[in-house]
This record gives structure tokens, C-alpha cells and sequence, in this order.
């Protein structure tokens, strides 16, 4: 059976198998659900046992995990005068599951969290005056969740004075049906 890891809100490693999620608990992984007890190990990069649970796995809780954890990726790749509203908003407008939509935290503490995360990768990173020329764009972040195209332009990385445009297109035609 697959397994894979993605982040809590709070950047702890969460254990996703078959739907469930599992967190930390000393040597083993125990689930999310406050009242289940299902517990499962890892031995060697390979799965224990897989416990039964009473409950049914929360698929909508993992995708929207998941996307929580793409959207803070992207934010921290981007450059950091680039503003973190503007970065989540368009990030936001380009999920199309309302489902997700309505899982996620309200766009306030969403913009909160990616703020933090931002600040915390300058922080570790040691260099706060981080600019556009240092900046690498690794494939995945020129792309949306959806995977729209985010990144339209950069003029490239010898360029002192580089520019660079991350916007969907959707945000694009908005932008040129703006009166301003
Ligand atoms: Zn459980």
C-alpha cells in the first residue's frame, strides 16, 4: 500500500494512507480523528499493519491539505516585494472545487499564514534583501493548482533590472476589463 507525507497548518508531517491522516505519536503515526485510536508504524519506508477505522476517511480534508501546502510552496517561491494578498487572491481564483473552496480558511487567515511562511523562508534563508536576479523559478512554480500558466514573463535571471509578471490568465483579462 502507497503512502505519502504532506504538511499540517502548523508544518508538522502528516501521514496520509488510503484517505486518513495520521500524525506523530512517538515511534508510530496515530490518526487525525480525535476519538480513533487506529494507529499504524513504519518500519523500513514500508507500511505496518493498516488499522480499521470506525469512521470514513476524509478525502476533501487531504485535497484540501494538500492544496494549503502547493499554495504556501508557491508564495514562498515568489519574490518578496510581491505582495502576499495578491499572490493568495490569484492563487484562490484559480480553484474551480467549491467543495475546496469551502474548506479552506477565510482569505484573511489564509494571507496570515502565507505572510508567516514567507517571512520565515527570508528569516532561514538569512538574506532578507533577497532580489529578483537571485530569484530560481523551478517549473512547478510557473504554474498554477490548476495548472494554468502563473508565470507570463521574465525578462531572466542576468537581467539587473528584472521583471517578472505572475498572473493567471484569467487574472489578465480581468486586469484589461479594469477601467483603470
Ligand atoms: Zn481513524
Amino acid at each position: 500500500m502507497s503512502y505519502e507525507f504532506i504538511e499540517s497548518t502548523k508544518g508538522k508531517p502528516l501521514l496520509v494512507v488510503s484517505g486518513y491522516l495520521y500524525r506523530r505519536d512517538r515511534k508510530k503515526w496515530r490518526c487525525l480523528s480525535k476519538d480513533c485510536n487506529a494507529r499504524i508504524e513504519i518500519v523500513d519506508d514500508k507500511l505496518g499493519v493498516v488499522p480499521v477505522h470506525e469512521h470514513s476517511p476524509d478525502n476533501l480534508d487531504v485535497t484540501v491539505r494538500r492544496k494549503l501546502n502547493e499554495l504556501e510552496r508557491t508564495a514562498r517561491a515568489a519574490p518578496s516585494e510581491y505582495k502576499t494578498s495578491l499572490l493568495v487572491d490569484s492563487l484562490v481564483g484559480t480553484l474551480r472545487s467549491e467543495a475546496v473552496i469551502g474548506r479552506l480558511p477565510n482569505l484573511h487567515l489564509l494571507r496570515k499564514k502565507v505572510d508567516y511562511a514567507r517571512k520565515k523562508t527570508e528569516q532561514n534563508l538569512g538574506n532578507p534583501g533577497r532580489t529578483r536576479t537571485d530569484l530560481r523559478i523551478s517549473d512547478s512554480d510557473k504554474m498554477t493548482l490548476k495548472d494554468d500558466l502563473f508565470l507570463h514573463f521574465d525578462s531572466g535571471e542576468e537581467d539587473p533590472d528584472r521583471i517578472i509578471v505572475f498572473a493567471t490568465s484569467q487574472n489578465l483579462s480581468l486586469l484589461r476589463e479594469c477601467p483603470e
